[in-house]
């Protein structure tokens, strides 16, 4: 973990997730010669196993992460996470890494593609609703991607909401902390939720989402874990996901029924697709994570790291 994070520190979050951004925005271009599928999740009372795999024709690779909302309350991180690289031609693992931060890293930069595709223009203030482990890198993300200057904040917990704002204050955006999510969403243009809740807990009220925002909703990642009403996702003018099938069981179209009408991400960054049309649009990106975007990530990593001379092929490196 140290050595994943001193990784981060030396390149510096913030360009770490623009440099991602763009590489998955390459990888998304290419989407259809790559292998994906919905991942592999293991539920408990406590929470959810998950393993996530993608591919393409030299490079196999997934990630096992898990979603643990009690943990805090326990000493540990709600997510953590562990990726692989595998060679096709061979069989044979080429790289290992602690993805617990890359995770947060990724997570922000699949916003900021989405941000890049849907958010309105000139857009500079950031509602967070939900202040932990995803909310700063969150921040990061759309300030890089968007230029985002000004946070609003809300969490259930104030500590939370105090701590982000501590933070975020020092990197340099102008913060208002909210006393609850409508607060902080008012006037905002992009609103981000990032909460943790094991229950299907309405976080963001319809009446407190107004026409012309961009939505990130990244909480709701699980069957009985969502974070928007339906009312928000039937009013969108383009509901976007990672992967449909995937999306259908664990994001916030879950409360929808099968046919809702929804957008794969890939598809607006290939051009097949539409994104935002016009300033007037309320448009959401319904996140639930994906493999191709641990696929990209693993590849970012090692790649550096080859062009480092730090990870001679084959040989695995533990970051
Ligand atoms: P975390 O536990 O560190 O933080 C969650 C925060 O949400 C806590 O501060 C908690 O107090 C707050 N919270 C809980 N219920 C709330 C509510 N109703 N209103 C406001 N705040 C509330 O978790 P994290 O690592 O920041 O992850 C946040 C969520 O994002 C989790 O649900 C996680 O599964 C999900 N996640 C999604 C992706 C993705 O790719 N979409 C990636 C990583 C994490």
């Amino acid at each position: 973990v140290p050595a994943t994070a001193a990784w981060v520190a030396r390149r510096g979050p913030e360009r770490v997730i623009a440099e991602l951004t763009d590489a998955l925005e390459r990888d998304f271009r290419r989407w259809p010669e790559l292998e994906t599928r919905p991942r592999v999740a293991s539920h408990s009372r406590d929470g959810v196993i998950e393993l996530m795999p993608a591919s393409d024709a030299t490079t196999f690779g997934f990630k096992l992460v898990n979603g643990h909302p009690l943990n805090p309350s326990r000493g540990y991180q709600t997510v953590t996470a562990l990726g692989m690289l595998v060679d096709v031609h061979n069989g044979y693992p080429s790289f290992l890494a602690e993805m617990t931060i890359l995770t947060a890293l990724r997570t922000a930069a699949t916003s900021a593609l989405a941000a890049r595709c849907l958010a309105p223009r000139g857009a500079r203030t950031l509602a967070l609703i939900g202040c932990g482990a995803q909310a700063e890198f969150q921040a990061l993300g759309m300030r890089a991607e968007l230029g985002v200057e000004r946070l609003r904040l809300y969490d259930v917990d104030p500590a939370a909401t105090a701590k982000v704002a501590r933070n975020a204050t020092a990197l340099g955006f102008d913060v208002t902390p909210c006393d609850d999510p409508g607060q902080a969403a008012r006037g905002a243009d992009v609103v981000t939720t990032c909460t943790a809740d094991k229950r299907n807990a309405t976080v963001l009220l319809d009446r407190d989402v107004a026409d012309g925002q961009h939505l990130n909703a990244i909480g709701g990642d699980c069957p009985g874990k969502t974070e928007l009403e339906p009312a928000t996702l039937r009013r969108a003018s383009v509901v976007v996901v990672e992967h449909e099938e995937q999306t259908r069981v664990e994001g916030e179209i879950q409360n929808l029924p099968p046919g809702f009408p929804v957008t794969e991400l890939w598809r607006i960054v290939r051009g097949e697709a539409p994104g935002r049309r016009d300033a007037g649009e309320l448009t959401v990106f319904d996140s639930v994570g994906f493999g191709v975007e641990d696929l990209t990530t693993l590849r970012f990593v090692r790649e550096d790291l080859l062009g480092q001379g730090r990870a001679p092929d084959p040989l695995l490196a533990w970051l």
